[in-house]
């Protein structure tokens, strides 16, 4: 018999309870007799502090508390994919819900469909040898999704005894395992596994290849690899969650975790809107079909934005061990650490700085370390991915926040949004000055073999106007853009192409809001065409303020809104064109003079 707990006091969404001597830390508990979902944080001696991932509202001292001794975990398996979750994997169906109405409190509803078949498809046969990790068959789960179904780690080595093709639910026996000490245990197409762990893997690898968003500023200049980190802090109304739901829309992995932790509910909304409708670029699918959501918006309780966080990336892991590349977005990292200082300030813990709690980097660290490419368990040599990207909101933007100092401490990848840009409305508004990707030198390999080594080179000698302009921008600042030489002035010129023609992407515009790489190849190829003839052009006479009138200017500034890459290099010719033209005019000038 299971030993009841009592609760002594409520504070907020942290529940004290005593008698739960026999409970572990981190052990599920379900709290008064409405059986609300909490998680054990602290024990001292039989006295537990849960944080309770509901409304507490009407709870109080004496009530009890029912130990059920496990971990808190979520359900893998097919019937992930398309779903929208809150923080403890309830299973959200309409966007009212969202908004934080009609969720009955202490439901547990669960996660996967226990009534739904699935067809499942045996790759391995009687008498096969499996270890944990190895896939035993497939379920077609979208159109574009393949779950495979595996050995979930934490089972032994052993020999398939029976395995099954057919119609199952995810709670159907599919077959079943002898270990080598002649144990027995059966596989469904489902295993649960606890949020906070992280799912094992044989090795992690250096990540080489490039993860493509479609962003020009983000693939040109400030990368990330599959299987990398990388952080947008950013002061309200910069682009953050645009750009959140831009990579969740347009990044080249094959599966998408997408977290709304603590966010407005109505931004989640057009989420559901949107994506539904949006068709990936490759496929030709909607995109919903490789995407799962996880929505703890604001109104929902403070506590399940720690759970919505971990259990986001344990379904990406799980993921990953299939061997897909898996791409995590959160937003905002923030209000997860601040529902991490509202529960340390109701423990009463030592506050560290900001009054956020002394482990809040050790949190963060811990998250991102999750990510990573690598080589899955199994006894295929097979490859994974999982990429995250977190949002990070610190008051004001003020990037010595504690949760931006804990996060860039971390992650790889830094895409600085600033005010100013935003409010010139330069979207995205990723700074070109401050922005780093430490992923930039390893991938150059992959994007010469795999776009071009004129791209690499393009993106360099960019970077190097754009960096010569801010210099020369001190100058005009101080003497006059008369104090400029005509070759620094065709530089300005074109350094302002760079920023409005190329990286300047309006995420609301049909072709514009993703661009392949090879489309940022070419028309970074173009904006610097440009900037080659037009210098020749100066060394042979012609005056800078003719060159930057040039008609083709309009061609290249609408460019991006092209879909046929040919059409963008065709352009090229219209520059040569157009400069010949000039040239001949200039001449029979000097002549006639
Ligand atoms: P944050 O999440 O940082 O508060 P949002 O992502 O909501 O900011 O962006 C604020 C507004 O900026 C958006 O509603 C949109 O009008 C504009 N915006 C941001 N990024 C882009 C973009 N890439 N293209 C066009 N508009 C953008």
């Amino acid at each position: 018999m299971e030993k009841t707990g009592r609760i002594i006091k409520v504070s907020g969404p942290l529940v004290m309870a005593e008698g739960m001597e026999e409970s572990k830390m981190y052990d599920v508990v379900k709290v008064s007799e409405e059986k609300l979902i909490g998680e054990i944080i602290e024990l001292k001696g039989d006295v537990a502090s849960i944080q309770v991932y509901e409304d507490t509202s009407g709870i109080g001292p004496g009530e009890p508390v029912y130990p059920t001794y496990e971990p808190l975990s979520v359900e893998l398996g097919p019937g992930l994919i398309e779903s929208i979750y809150d923080g403890i994997q309830r299973k959200l169906s309409t966007i009212s819900e969202l908004h934080g109405e009609f969720i009955t409190r202490g439901i547990t509803v669960p996660a996967l469909d226990r009534e739904k078949k699935w067809y499942f498809k045996p790759i391995k046969k009687e008498g096969d040898r499996v270890v944990p990790g190895d896939i035993i068959g497939e379920v077609d789960e979208t159109v574009i999704v393949k779950h495979k179904v595996m050995i979930p780690p934490d089972k032994k080595p052993g020999t398939i005894k029976e395995i099954k093709e057919g119609e199952f639910t995810v709670t159907e026996k599919i077959a079943t395992v002898q270990t080598d000490e002649g144990e027995e245990y059966e596989v469904y197409l489902m295993h649960r596994w606890p949020v906070r762990k992280a799912r094992p893997t044989k090795k992690k690898m250096p990540p080489h290849e490039i993860l493509a968003t479609g962003q020009r500023v983000i693939d040109t200049f400030f990368p990330v690899a599959k299987g990398g980190t990388a952080c947008v802090p950013g002061p309200f109304g910069s682009g953050k969650t645009v750009i959140q739901h831009q990579l969740a829309k347009w990044c080249d992995a094959e599966i998408i975790v997408y977290i709304g932790c603590g966010e407005r509910g109505n931004e989640m909304t057009d989420v559901l809107i949107e994506f539904p409708e949006l068709k990936d670029p490759k496929s030709g699918e909607p995109l919903m079909k490789r995407t799962v959501l996880i929505a703890n918006t604001s109104n929902m309780p403070v506590a399940a934005r720690e759970a919505s966080v971990y259990t986001g990336i344990t379904i990406a892991e799980y993921f990953r061990d299939m061997g897909y590349s898996v791409a995590l977005m959160a937003d905002s990292t923030s209000r997860w650490a601040e529902a991490m200082r509202e529960i340390s300030g109701r423990l009463e813990e030592m506050p560290g700085e900001e009054g956020y709690p002394a482990y809040l980097g050790t949190k963060i660290a811990e998250f991102y370390e999750r990510a990573g490419k690598v080589i899955t368990l199994g006894s295929e040599e097979r490859y994974g991915s999982l990429s995250v990207i977190g949002a990070v909101s610190p008051p004001g933007g003020d990037l010595s926040d504690p949760v931006v100092q804990a996060t860039l401490r971390v992650v790889k990848v830094f895409w600085s949004l600033e005010y100013k840009l935003a409010y010139q409305r330069h979207f995205p508004a990723i700074s070109w000055l401050n922005s780093y990707s430490l992923y930039k030198e390893d991938l150059r390999d992959y994007i010469k073999r795999n776009v071009s080594p004129q791209y690499v080179e393009d993106a360099d000698e960019a970077m190097a106007i754009l960096q010569r302009e801010a210099e020369l921008e001190e100058i005009v600042k101080l003497v006059g853009i008369e104090s400029l030489s005509p070759d620094e002035r065709l530089l300005m010129e074109v350094a302002r192409s760079i920023r409005e023609d190329f990286l300047h992407q309006n995420a609301f515009h049909e072709i514009d809001t993703y661009s392949s790489l090879e489309k940022q190849a070419a028309l970074l190829s173009l904006v610097l065409h440009y900037y080659k003839e037009a210098r020749r052009a100066l060394e042979r006479g012609i005056s800078v303020s003719r060159l930057v009138k040039m008609k083709v200017r309009e061609k290249i500034a609408r460019a991006k809104y092209l879909q046929d890459i040919k059409e963008i290099e065709r352009i090229k010719e219209d520059i040569e064109n157009e400069i010949k033209e000039i040239s001949t005019r200039e001449v029979s000038k000097d002549v006639s003079v």
